[in-house]
């Protein structure tokens, strides 16, 4: 009896391992991660097939410096990608405040973003059109969007999102967590054939890397 008692603990203890060890994977949406999406990022109109998406598992370091578990969902063709540039960040020690689905956020974008939450996957069409935002195909990630905010200026008036990211508009100041062209995460996503938003003409969109 007690030999068996050591096994159990033995594998309890070597599966916790392995979960430690095999921190960054992807996995199919299974009945438990839909179950979190389903009419939040993954709306009713979606046309998305979920065999199109993938669950990812990964770590970051947080602004306080310590180790965090993250969740993204994202198209399968990026999965890979996004695994390894994660995987890098990581062992980099790039700060990435949150990494949490954007369903937490009851899929709200702009509550997400205030929150300066990353994410990627949560489906939309583009307004006025039945194009898919790539967004809404899971190609885009947004990295700690509140210092790294989406800015239009239509008649001379500037739009922000998140609209509380204002601090964070004049990209010659210097301050933490801003993404430029020096920053890792723009390498390591250029490097990936990620177009960055930041370098947009019309729009800036400097939290915003797709593929
Ligand atoms: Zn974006």
């Amino acid at each position: 009896m007690k030999f068996f008692a050591f096994l159990f603990i033995a594998m309890v203890f070597s599966s916790a391992c392995y979960a430690q060890y095999n921190n960054f994977y992807a996995a199919e949406i299974d009945d438990v991660i839909f179950a979190r999406i389903k009419g939040k990022s993954y709306k009713d109109d979606c046309t998305v097939p979920l065999s199109d998406l993938r669950y990812l598992h990964v770590m970051h370091i947080g602004f306080d410096g310590e180790p965090y578990e993250g969740e993204l969902i994202c198209n399968a063709s990026i999965a890979a990608d996004l695994l390894d540039i994660f995987q890098k960040l990581y062992e980099a020690g790039y700060q990435i405040e949150k990494i949490r689905l954007v369903d937490e956020y009851n899929a709200d974008d702009e509550a997400s973003m205030r929150d300066n939450n990353s994410s990627c996957f949560n489906f939309r069409f583009i307004s006025h059109t039945t194009k898919v935002s790539k967004h809404g195909l899971g190609l885009a990630v947004d990295i700690n969007t509140l210092y790294n905010p989406y800015i239009k200026t239509v008649d001379g008036k500037t739009h922000i999102e998140p609209a509380t990211a204002g601090e964070y508009v004049d990209r010659t100041k210097d301050f933490p967590h801003k993404i430029d062209e020096n920053d890792l995460c723009y390498k390591l996503f250029t490097l990936h054939g990620f177009e960055w938003g930041g370098n947009w003409k019309s729009v800036k969109d400097y939290q915003h890397f797709e593929k």
